[in-house]
């Protein structure tokens, strides 16, 4: 087994970077880093060393030393993290001593793969370490701390427990011919098949508000020029500002920024105003606009509602994508809420940007659009997209196995689609999934974890 070193902390400058080494050469290496071969290491003990291979003149830095022997550590090997200033240039000289003293780079969640190996933990919290790390809001990370803390394994477990059951009852069916199923027996066996598949359906279905929560929802607000876009974006970037980013490729003409709605993660886009023009620059603008209308989850048409309504104008018909109508200046004593436009909308809500009346009714109509509004902090939810086809494809096995026993036919035939439901179950836990697909999964990490 090699032994790996990556920087763990975010690449850039930082008042700390953390280097992590794990391996069986582990500690042989952080002996010649800080030429002293007599250094011992004490797991659960830190130490502060000055980094001077033989040879350097002075010192590389003076670091911190955190040391954790096998098997307890985060990858069950020897592990070092060496916590050194967090100036680049430091921390690649570190690396390359690591490497020139017998080190070898680590790959994409290479660390977290070593876990898995070592049995520190499971593929689903493993997946849940990935997720926790790109994490966009507070419900994305809680959701992924509860994967962490294994509660997807234990649904898991608990389903591989009743299909073994249930398997067990078909063999020894099987086995002594002469005894065939009671039909009490039969009728039970049925209804717990029937149980497991709609729990294991029910979970899968949970991915519908998980994957949100995870990737996020585009928003994009569009109208017309003056009708109180910006003002709108700033309401509600203003009072809901999460993470804020900035995102490369927009221009003074469209503005986008990462807010947190209901706890999920929103990247909400404002556009420039949608009119002909010969303005050259201000055609570009448009062109975006129309971009950022088809990139979009939702689509946020704001009307000027004290405007009489052949002036509105609702432009841009957003090709399939959803929209929901937003009169905006609602304040206005002209104010009008007829409801001639509601035919192409899922909904019309009236809103000031100004005062910020009708905000909360926006803010849940966009997330309740896409599923459960509360769904984010009630129960366990599925969020990657392989864990939701495999619990969909297991809840299908299931499911016809318990046609198979009601319509009569023979045992083998039902226990064939349970082992089925059992290896695919064992896919999301990672008992049986295999060396190439757990080096595709593993690919999605990031170095150093
Ligand atoms: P945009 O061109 O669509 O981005 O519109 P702006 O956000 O720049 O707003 C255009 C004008 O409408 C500005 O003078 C705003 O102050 C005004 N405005 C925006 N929202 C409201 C509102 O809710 N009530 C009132 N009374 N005026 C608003």
């Amino acid at each position: 087994m090699d032994t790996i070193v990556a920087l763990s902390t975010a690449p850039g400058r930082s008042a700390i970077g953390v280097i992590r080494i794990s391996g069986p050469r582990t500690t042989e290496i952080v002996k010649t880093l800080v030429g002293d071969q007599e250094l011992t290491l004490k797991p659960g003990q830190v130490v502060v060393r000055n980094l001077q291979p033989d040879g350097e003149a002075v010192a590389l830095d003076q670091a911190v030393l955190s040391y954790f022997a096998a098997p307890h550590s985060y990858t069950g090997e020897a592990v070092v993290e060496i916590s050194c200033h967090g100036s680049p240039v430091i921390l690649r000289q570190v690396i390359d001593y690591v490497l020139v003293f017998g080190g070898r780079l680590a790959e994409p969640g290479e660390f977290t793969l070593r876990a898995l190996g070592n049995g520190k933990l499971n593929l689903s919290q493993a997946i849940a370490v990935r997720d926790l790390i790109a994490a966009r809001s507070d419900a994305a990370a809680k959701q992924a701390v509860r994967q962490l803390k294994g509660e997807l394994s234990q649904r898991m477990h608990e389903t591989q427990e009743r299909l073994i059951q249930a398997i067990v009852i078909l063999e020894s069916a099987l086995e002594f011919v002469e005894d065939d199923l009671p039909e009490v027996e039969k009728e039970k066996l049925h209804d717990s098949l029937l149980e497991i598949a709609g729990n294991l359906a029910g979970l899968a279905q949970t991915f519908g508000v998980g994957h949100l929560l995870r990737d996020g929802l585009r928003v994009t607000i569009a109208g017309r020029p003056n009708v109180g876009k910006s003002s709108l974006f700033n309401a509600l970037v203003r009072s809901n500002r999460a993470i804020v980013t900035d995102i490369p490729g927009t221009t003074r003409d469209s503005l986008t920024e990462s807010i947190s709605i209901n706890g999920f993660p929103v990247t909400l886009t404002d556009t420039a105003g949608l009119r002909e023009s010969s303005d050259q620059i201000e055609r570009l603008g448009v062109g975006r606009t129309h971009q950022a209308i088809a990139d979009a989850d939702l689509v946020l048409l704001i009307v000027d509602g004290s405007l009489p309504a052949e002036d509105r104008n609702l432009e841009p018909d957003s090709n399939g994508t959803r929209r929901l109508l937003v009169r905006n200046k609602m304040d206005l004593p002209s104010f009008r809420s007829e409801n001639t436009e509601r035919k192409s909308f899922e909904k019309v809500i009236d809103v000031s940007a100004m005062t910020g009346a009708g905000l909360d009714e926006l803010r849940a109509a966009i997330i309740s659009s896409f599923g459960d509004c509360h769904a984010a902090d009630s129960g366990l939810l599925i969020t990657d997209a392989r864990q939701h086809d495999l619990l969909r494809r297991a809840a299908d096995e299931v499911t016809s196995s318990a046609e198979i026993l009601q319509q009569g036919h023979s045992e083998e035939l039902i226990v064939l689609g349970l082992h089925n439901a059992l290896r695919l179950i064992g896919d999301i836990t990672g008992e049986t999934t295999t060396e190439d697909i757990l080096s595709e999964i593993f690919s999605t990490f990031c170095i150093g974890k």
